[in-house]
């Protein structure tokens, strides 16, 4: 925190601890302004601004642009037409995506992350970022795993073992008081630490590694250059959310690996570019495959491999308690391996006897939709006589009249057509549908 003194406090940046009387603030700009004249030079652009914390604020409300007649519509149907660009631009036909995909969660926990650039502070956003992306990303790919390591003092820290249980995942991150940000990170240990603990797995599942990265520096006992090395020899995906700036070997681990890297700019961005990396990453066509150890599976070619899983019998809540082989827990719920009948305690997990992948049916079906996407629906221009007058998910009534705006890529009849069933939708539908399930609900592709 910087020294403060008392001439200059109206500029201080850590700002929680100024608290001046009411009437001061409640009178407002006259009095505070003649108090900010001492200290002109630093802050010129806010002079509207009684104090500095003002401008950290996004006036949401005021970005928010009414049209002629004080209504809203405009607005709503312009974040409605970004939205259907911004899927537009997904590949309509179907890609090769990695579905069974594990991943660590490389967080920064060095002093940098104190900073207060982004509000609360750097930290506590991360963690707050981290807690929502792992719930969509379990979400998102049910057959996953995510494992944490903690880059504080020098050392990676692990904080939580690769698991498929959203749950624990959460808590790992939930524990504030035992990821207290200090000393400075070391990228190379983070990344070595994470890779050992992916090594083990089989060539069909992904190897990522996301970095949210707040510092500047990296403090590596060896050469890191090295370690990237060995990441795109294991095929290791790195990507990188920096919040500070662009580094340089940031830049290339992730250009060399085939990840992300993204600066975040503020807040909401740095939500954006984090959730960028929750839908499943397209398979490398042509990268030379590694003869699999564990399960056989690896062929030196592209084609697909077959995977052996699972489906295991749920015990009963009433069953006679008994171990489980994950954690030697004496517990009467769990699921039963359908090939060694060891009892683990949750899926989708990879059995701790015989190396089955167990998993359930629904995880297996939730998965699907990201290699066979819901086609686009096509924007109505002109209703034929015979159209539908209600749409074909909700049943409610379409409007009779043209509307008058028309944001480019909306239907001004607000319909949308599926192409392979004709049907028309609601705009509310067709978000629903290409968002939420994943299906449509008049051909069921
Ligand atoms: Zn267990
Ligand atoms: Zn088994
Ligand atoms: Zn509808
Ligand atoms: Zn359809």
């Amino acid at each position: 925190m910087p020294p403060r003194r008392d001439a200059d406090f109206m500029d201080v940046d850590s700002d929680s601890d100024v608290s001046l009387p009411e009437d001061v603030r409640g009178k407002g700009k006259g009095k505070a302004k003649a108090g900010r004249k001492k200290d002109k030079g630093k802050g010129k652009a806010k002079d509207t601004q009684p104090y500095t914390w003002e401008a950290s604020y996004t006036r949401s409300w005021e970005t928010v642009q009414e049209d002629e007649a004080g209504s809203l519509q405009s607005a709503v149907e312009d974040w409605l037409a970004r939205g259907r660009r911004k899927r537009l631009l997904n590949p309509a036909t179907p890609i090769r995506r990695t579905i069974i995909r594990h991943l660590m969660l490389l967080l920064d926990l060095s002093s940098a992350m104190l900073d207060r650039d982004m509000r609360p502070t750097r930290f506590d956003l991360t963690l707050q970022y981290a807690r929502e992306f792992v719930a969509e990303w379990f979400d998102q790919n049910p057959l996953g795993q995510i494992g944490v390591v903690g880059m504080r003092a020098g050392v990676g820290e692990r904080v939580g073992e690769m698991s498929g249980n959203p749950q624990e995942v959460l808590g790992y991150l939930k524990e504030r008081h035992k990821l207290e940000p200090t000393g400075d990170p070391s990228l190379q240990n983070a990344i070595e630490m994470a890779r050992s603990s992916m090594s083990h797995l089989p060539t069909h599942s992904s190897r990522e590694i996301v970095i949210i990265y707040g510092s500047l520096t990296t403090c590596d006992p060896g050469n890191i250059h090295e370690t990237l090395e060995t990441c795109m020899k294991d095929r290791i995906r790195i990507s990188v959310v920096a919040l500070a700036a662009e580094m340089k070997v940031c830049r290339e681990m992730c250009d060399k690996t085939g990840g992300h890297f993204a600066v975040a700019m503020n807040e909401g961005h740095f939500k954006d570019v984090l959730f960028e990396l929750v839908p499943p990453p397209a398979q490398h066509a042509s990268a030379p495959r590694i003869i699999s150890n564990s399960a056989g599976t690896g062929t030196g070619s592209t084609p697909a491999d077959l995977i052996m899983m699972g489906f295991p019998t749920r015990l009963p809540d009433a069953s006679p308690p008994s171990l489980c082989v994950c954690h030697s827990d004496l517990r009467s719920d769990g699921f039963l391996c359908p090939r060694c009948l060891a009892k683990v305690c949750d899926v989708p997990t990879d059995c701790d006897i015989c190396g089955l992948m167990i998993v359930s049916s629904p995880h297996l079906a939730r998965s699907y939709h990201h290699l066979f996407p819901v086609k686009q629906y096509e924007a109505v221009m002109s209703v034929e006589a015979d159209a539908a007058l209600a749409c074909h998910a909700c049943a409610r009534p379409f409007p009779t009249a043209i509307s008058a705006t028309v944001t480019d890529g909306l239907s001004p009849w607000a319909r949308y057509q599926c192409p392979e069933c004709k049907q028309d939708y609601c705009s509310d539908c067709d978000i629903f549908v290409h968002d939420v399930i994943h299906c449509c609900p008049g051909c069921g592709k």
